[in-house]
Parts: C-alpha cells; structure tokens; sequence
C-alpha cells in the first residue's frame, strides 16, 4: 500500500514500515507504531518555539515525540529525530484527553508540536489537534512541510499556525534528506497561508549559500511579503563542517538583503544581535525587543505595542500579528522548551564519550534515567561547578560499568583545577573579565560554567556585578559595559566571532572599555572547549594563559592532542572539531 502521509510516498509491504520507521501495513490500513508516545511535555512561551508574528509571549504545551520522516544530516535535533529508543522508558504515554488537560492545568493558550516532525506521528498529533479544537485551545507545530495534498488538508481545519522549515528550493536539496524534491513544500506554504492559517517559514543560512536564501526568500514574497521569514544562521552539530558556519556579520548582511523583499525577517542563532528583534516595515520603529534564548529560540523582552494593538506606534502602519501581546512572561526551566533539551542530551553524550562509553543503547539508558529522575535540572546545576561535576563524571561513569575511565578523567580534570586554582590564589591583581556569546552585548549568565573558569583562573567575572540571566544570559547595554571597564573579553567557543568583526561591533556600538583599547579580547582556539563537555579543563588552561601568560604556560593543541588520545582514543585534528558537544570529532562515531 502507499503512504499518504507525506509526500516521500512510501510503498509499504503487507507488514512492513515505510522509510521513518513509524508506520506499519496492518493488513492494508496503515497503523502508527508508537502512538501516544512523548519525549517531551513541557510548557513554553511563543518566540521559543519560534512563532515570531503570533501571539507574543503566550504560553503554549509544547509536544515532541520521536523520529522524523527526513534524515538530514547536520539535524540539530538529531538526537530526538534518530537516537532515542522508541521504547524508552523516559517516553511518556499520555492520551490526547490527557495531553489537553494538561495545558489546560498549565493555563496554555494552545498546543504546538515541535523538535520532530509531526508528520513523524501523524495521527497522535491529528487526535489531540481535534481533542485540541473541542475545547478551545490553538494549535500548531513546526515542519519540514512535506505533507501531502490529503493529510494537510485533513490537519488543516484544526491547525492555528505552522512554521515549516525549508532545506532549500531545489531537488538536490531533499533528495539529501531522503525526499524526491522540493514542490510540496511551496505548495503547502501557500495552501495553509491560503487557508488563514498563520504560516511562518525557516532556512538555514550556511556560508557561501546567500543566494539560496534569497531565493527562498523571493518565493515566501510571491506568496504574501507578510510571511515572516526565520533565518537560522548554521550551527555545526553532528557531523558537519565547521567551515560551513557563516559569521553573525555575513547572516546579519543576508537578512538586511531579504528584508527588501519581505516584511518580516528574523535572525537567530545570533546573539546579542538585533536580527532578532520586529521592526516597523515601513518606518522601522522597534517594535519588539527580543533576546537570544538558545540555539532556534528568542524570548520577548520588550514590547512597544500592548495587548492587541496592532499599530506602529510611530507612523500607524497595520502590522501583520496574530494575537494579542501576553502580559505574563513565562520562563521555561533549565534546558526545557525547544532545542536546548536536545543540548542536554548532548551534554550527557559528551561527557560519556570522553570516559569511552560510544554504544547507542548505553547513551539511551543515561538519557532515560536522566530524563526519569529529574537529571536534567540536576546537571544543569552540576555543570556550572567542578565537585558536583566531577560528581555527575561519577554517576555516569558507575551506570555504564565505567568507573575506572570516569576516575582517570576526574583525575586528569583535578590535577589541572588543582594547579590553576593555587596559583591564582596568589595573584593580587585580578583582571576585570566580561564573558560574552556572539556579539559585544550578549553577556553570559552570571551563574555559568564559563564565568565560574574565569574566576578558577585568576580573573574577577563582571558578569556576576552585571547581574546577567537568561538563557544563556541576555542583552546588556554599552553603557553598563562601559562602566564596569573589562579589561579582557572572551567570547564563548559555542558561537564565536571573528575578531575583527568583534572589534567593528564595539566601534559601531561605542563600547571603549580598556579590553578593546589594550586589544585582549580572545576567541578560544578550538571550538566548543568552555561548557558542554569535559572538554571544558581545555578552555580552563587557555583562559589561565590569556589571563596571565607570565604565570601559566600552555601549548593547548599539544594538551588537546593528549586529551584526545586518552579519552576519545582518537588523533586531535582541529578541522575535524564542530560545535557538537556529543561528538569531540566529527571522525566519532557512536556504535549500534
Ligand atoms: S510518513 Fe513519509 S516516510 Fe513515513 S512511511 Fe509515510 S511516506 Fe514514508
């Protein structure tokens, strides 16, 4: 029989799954395998999703099972879409009554599946979006849109909104995620648009791919110029090339050249810069104030406009929002909401790699029991701190059988701490040090794992007399930067900035603190080695030596080329290190 479920259009055999793996010919009615069946329930506020034009800063359940129609490779949810194990204890099973209720009891406005695809559990979704409907409530997800002319047209009556995820505008395009091409999805975008359903569309921006952007951007524009674009600046994870991350700067270029064809264009994964914020289309008065809120996701600071005004405040041009602003801000808890749980996940795998745990069913038993005992907001605690996460080291070590690998890995971790932490104990003068992501005004939050390996290595945080929260920390202003005066700025090896775009920045934004005038403002020589892994003691050593080369000295490609050899037993090439925290290499592999 043929799926119509999506437009891959499986032929499936009497008894046999279609290429997902979700669906099975039960004696010719095609059934779900795993129906019912969630990773996550969790509230979670509208731009974290992200919807950035639909009902500002309300709070939505957020539903994600497992698995996914596409096999794309560099998927940030990679771990959700292809790794957990559909009979994992940590999945819940909840009926489409008891998903509702819940939303209900969590004072939701709506019900959004996200991360995975719903065309990955079709009729679980179609069940609570009708159960949904009955009583009152929105819904939405997101998608690679690849729905058929009969399941959008079937899902469509009970669909509020969509944000569908475009890989590109050619065949090529999808046929490297297992797709035949790219039709259907313009054809839905302009159907459901058609059909008054709040459509918002998403593409990666990868370096050297402008023109594609522009492309996706023109076709979205020959649709309606009010369909709100999401760029998603490339993050590499998983496999890919670090070489195709592009800069905030050239992301930042692309989004100004797509906003002269559409009304409304978003830049994420880009902190601290103002991509992410709504402007007026016509007169470009601010209009919502955003912040960077993880990879994908942005949270509301700040609105110009109240309730369900819709006006530009300055020349009174209609702007094109759904909904009214929510007065109530909702803050999701430590690594829930969208992408940054698939983060913790790989925060967990990175730490098993580096004491040698590679098999699959190993990882899923740490990420069940994490998942099941409250792991999640336990390691968000653990690994801002050494003992603890020496601690968390530990614990994973004794569920996988790997005790003696944990201990030589705290070991080696202590040893280091040990001799940082004495002689900073004798330095009298500690530098003023500003922990920054992306740009000059995303400070990190005060409480992290970075802030806490500057005072380790002799500096005095500012960030602590900022006062940063957030997730990972929020936007300050030059003003206060320039009063607290850093002397050195080091920019978080998760999103990194050329230096000398760093220093435009601080020019365009008159940041003229002692850091930029004495040029000691650092990127970290390799990616990814200051949160996210126990390659975080790599970033320690480094930040020690900027900090005060005439105490410490360290040749940190030869300390890596050793960390490498003894934890992941593998050659350190820095061509072959992402921004994945899971994988120290992109030769890793994780055995079945
Ligand atoms: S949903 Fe798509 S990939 Fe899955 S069986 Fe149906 S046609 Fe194939």
């Amino acid at each position: 029989m043929k799926c119509t479920i999506c437009e891959i259009g499986c032929s499936i055999p009497e008894s046999r799954t279609g290429a997902c793996g979700r669906y099975v010919n039960d004696r010719g009615r095609l059934r779900e395998l795993h129906p019912d069946t969630y990773l996550v329930v969790c509230p979670i506020s509208a731009e974290t999703m992200p919807v950035m034009n639909f009902h500002p800063r309300a709070k939505f359940l957020q539903i994600s099972t497992t698995g996914c129609n596409f096999d794309c490779s560099g998927c940030v949810a990679t771990v959700v879409a292809k790794d957990v194990d559909t009979d994992s204890k940590a999945l819940k099973r909840l009926t489409p009554q008891q998903v509702v209720q819940q939303a209900l009891d969590e004072e939701c406005v709506g019900i959004a599946f996200l991360m995975n695809d719903p065309l990955a559990s079709y009729y679980t979704f179609l069940e609570v979006a009708r159960t949904a409907k009955d009583q009152g409530l929105l819904v939405g997800c997101s998608s690679n849109g690849y729905f058929t002319a009969e399941s959008a047209n079937e899902l469509s009556p009970y669909l509020d909104f969509v944000n569908i995820g475009i890989k590109g505008l050619s065949d090529a395009d999808y046929k490297s995620c297992g797709a035949p091409g790219y039709a259907p999805v313009p054809r839905n975008i302009r159907y459901f648009h058609a059909r008054g359903i709040h459509v918002e569309a998403a593409c990666m921006h990868k370096k050297g791919e402008d023109d594609k952007v522009m492309e996706i951007a023109s076709t979205i524009a020959d649709i309606s110029s009010d369909i709100p674009l999401q760029i998603m600046r490339f993050i590499p994870v998983d496999d890919a090339d670090i070489n195709c991350e592009p800069s905030i700067r050239e992301s930042e270029d692309i989004q100004r050249k797509a906003l002269r064809l559409l009304n409304y264009v978003y830049l994420f994964n880009s902190p601290g810069s103002d991509g992410i914020n709504t402007y007026c289309p016509r007169c470009g008065q601010l209009v919502y104030e955003r912040d960077f809120y993880g990879p994908m996701g942005s949270k509301l600071r700040q609105s110009f406009i109240s309730g369900d005004e819709r006006q530009c405040p300055r020349c009174g041009y209609e702007l094109d929002i759904k909904g009214a602003v929510s007065s109530t801000r909702y803050d999701e808890k430590d690594f829930e909401g969208g992408y940054p749980f698939t983060r913790a996940l790989e925060i967990i795998e990175g730490t098993l790699a580096a004491i040698g745990v590679q098999d699959r069913r190993s990882i899923a038993r740490c990420w069940e029991y994490s998942l099941r005992e409250n792991g999640l907001q336990k390691l968000h605690g653990n690994i801002q701190n050494f003992e603890r996460y020496a601690d968390s080291i530990r614990h994973f070590g004794s569920l996988t059988g790997r005790e003696p690998a944990a201990e030589r890995l705290t070991s080696y971790m202590r040893e280091r701490v040990q001799d940082i932490r004495t002689k900073a104990a004798r330095i009298e003068t500690k530098p003023r040090v500003y922990y920054v992501m992306g740009t000059p005004l995303f400070a990190l939050e005060y409480e992290r794992l970075e802030n806490t390996l500057i005072e380790m290595a002799g500096g005095t945080s500012i960030n602590k007399a900022l006062a940063t929260t957030g997730r990972p920390g929020m936007k300050v202003t030059a003003e206060a930067l320039n009063a607290l005066d850093p002397e050195v700025i080091f920019i978080s090896s998760f999103m990194q900035t050329p230096l000398d775009d760093f220093y435009d920045y601080c020019d365009a934004l008159g940041i003229h603190v002692d850091a930029v005038r004495n040029r000691r403002i650092y990127n970290h020589p390799i990616p990814c080695i200051d949160f996210g892994s126990p390659r975080w003691i790599l970033g320690l050593m480094h930040i020690a030596q900027c900090l005060h080369p005439d105490i410490f000295s360290v040749d940190i490609d030869a300390e890596a080329a050793v960390f490498y050899r003894e934890f992941y037993g593998l050659e350190f090439r820095l061509e072959d290190v992402n921004r994945s925290f899971a994988r120290p290499s992109r030769r890793w592999r994780t055995l079945a």
